[in-house]
């Protein structure tokens, strides 16, 4: 069960918010400073959520002058196993020094905070509830822990950071079931004359594309289905291969050859889960291949390189390391994409690359539950904590995949404007090392509660 501390000077409402969200009369709610005097734990539910609220005590004095003192002491001791810190003011009595003091003690602690403004009910808190804005934990609610208004703000302030729904019911009703076996859609995209046509020849084992040293020539064609027999394993996998140099035909345009490739390769994209981009060894790697290869990453499809004509390959080796490296440096979305060396005219490589392919996509339509995508997000933070510019640090609280196909992440905090792309880069590549995702594109938006 997450725990939700409430924290707030005496007489805020804290009791009485205690009561409201346990739906009964437990704790004792008095006008003077200084009854509530232990901790007290309740079963709440607010709207389908459930979690254990946490009643603070400790704050109150018989000499309030010594309060500010153990403040840091009292504030640790109360958000020790907290999820969540609800940090209550009084609207209607505005900001004291005690609110700020007990704010910056909770600015230093790494609980997520969710400010209410309480006693807000009617006009008088409107002040207090601006003032408030100056703690520097975002939007406060308005809250009324006496009339149960601002109760669905509350909820959705608490939902991005303890509602952990079921696995089964994160995925939309628009997004099926990922099935591995499933036909896969395949695409083969590259410059004129790398081979794309020889290669399809190949795979399908038929003479279906003519090919020639003159760019282009090929019959028309847009999807071939057919089935790879993968030697590891014995089976029989089904594929839908799109054929580009088939589009570039249909599309009748004799503009220049080289933008030529890339409209190309913004069609297939269109179709396919994978995208080969197929090289020429004879030629290495090319500006305008990082070009296409961009294109497919940007529009979230799984890429893999394959370097072809392999069989007349000089320095091979050499040529392997050369546009690995150029890709690493070429491509600052991703690293380590899947390259493989092909010979479409021998066949060399090409169970390789299908087999990689699949894995590909299996990367691809990969969903991480949030309980261990979380584990991962605190162990990352730890290791490296977000940055504090100007002093004040930014909270990142959260994260869920929103999406699969290609992964897509949403990430909960405050300040997340400030986030530096260094720091958002350092997440995404740790998702995609220690999650399971390769080299596939990844998405990840930044999201701040209301
Ligand atoms: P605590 O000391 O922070 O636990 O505060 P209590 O819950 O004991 O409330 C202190 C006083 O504020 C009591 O008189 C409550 O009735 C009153 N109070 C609590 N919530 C509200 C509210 O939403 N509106 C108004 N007007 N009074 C409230
Ligand atoms: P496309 O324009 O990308 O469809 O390229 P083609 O399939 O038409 O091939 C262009 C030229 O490269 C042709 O002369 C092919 O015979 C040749 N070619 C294709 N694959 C290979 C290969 O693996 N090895 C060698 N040596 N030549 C190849």
């Amino acid at each position: 069960m997450p725990h939700v501390v409430i924290i707030g000077r005496p007489n805020v409402g804290k009791s009485t918010l205690f009561n409201r969200l346990v739906g009964k009369k437990l704790a004792l709610v008095d006008d003077q400073p200084g009854v509530t005097r232990d901790r007290r734990f309740g079963d709440a539910e607010l709207l389908g959520l459930a979690f254990t609220i946490v009643d603070t005590a400790g704050w109150e004095d018989d000499d309030p002058s010594s309060l500010p003192g153990r403040m840091r002491a009292q504030t640790e001791a109360a958000l020790e196993g907290a999820t969540v810190a609800l940090f209550v003011i009084d609207a209607r009595a505005g900001l004291t020094p005690l609110d700020e003091e007990i704010g910056r003690h909770l600015h230093e602690s790494s609980v997520p905070v969710v400010l209410l403004a309480n006693k807000a009910e009617g006009r008088a808190g409107d002040s207090g509830l601006f003032e408030s804005y100056a703690l520097g934990f975002g939007d406060p609610i308005a809250f009324s822990a006496e009339h149960g208004e601002g109760l669905a703000d509350l909820f959705q302030a608490l939902l991005p950071l303890i509602g952990e729904p079921e696995e089964e019911e994160e995925r939309s009703e628009d997004e099926p079931e990922y099935d591995p076996k499933s036909v896969l859609k395949l695409a083969v995209v590259g410059r004129p004359n790398a081979g794309k046509s020889t290669l399809i020849n190949r795979l399908l084992g038929e003479d279906r594309l003519l090919t020639g040293p003159e760019a282009g020539i090929t019959r028309d064609s847009i999807a071939v289905d057919w089935e790879w027999r993968d030697p590891a394993t014995g089976e029989s996998r089904p594929i839908r291969l799109i054929d580009t140099a088939g589009m570039r035909k249909k599309a009748q345009v004799v503009d220049k050859l080289e933008r030529l490739s890339v409209a190309d390769a913004r069609r297939a994209i269109d179709f396919a889960e994978v995208v080969v981009l197929l090289l020429d060894a004879t030629r290495g790697l090319e500006h305008q291949d990082l070009k296409i290869a961009s294109m497919v990453l940007e529009e979230g499809r799984a890429l893999m390189i394959a370097i072809n004509k392999w069989d007349v390959a000089e320095d091979a080796s050499g040529l392997f390391n050369g546009v690995r490296a150029a890709l690493d440096d070429g491509l600052a979305q991703v690293r380590g994409l899947p390259l493989v060396a092909v010979s479409a005219r021998t066949g060399k490589g090409l169970d390789q690359m299908l087999g990689a392919a699949f894995s590909l996509r299996d990367a691809w339509s990969r969903r991480v539950p949030t309980a261990a995508l979380n584990r991962w997000f605190d162990d990352a933070l730890t290791a490296n904590p977000p940055p504090a510019p100007g002093g004040r640090r930014i909270k990142l609280r959260y994260i869920t995949q929103a999406k699969t196909r290609p992964p897509g992440f949403v990430l909960f905090g405050t300040r997340l404007d400030m986030l530096p792309e260094s720091y958002r880069r350092y997440l995404v590549n740790g998702i995609r090392r220690e999650l399971g995702f390769d080299a596939v594109p990844i998405r990840l938006t930044l999201r701040s509660p209301k």
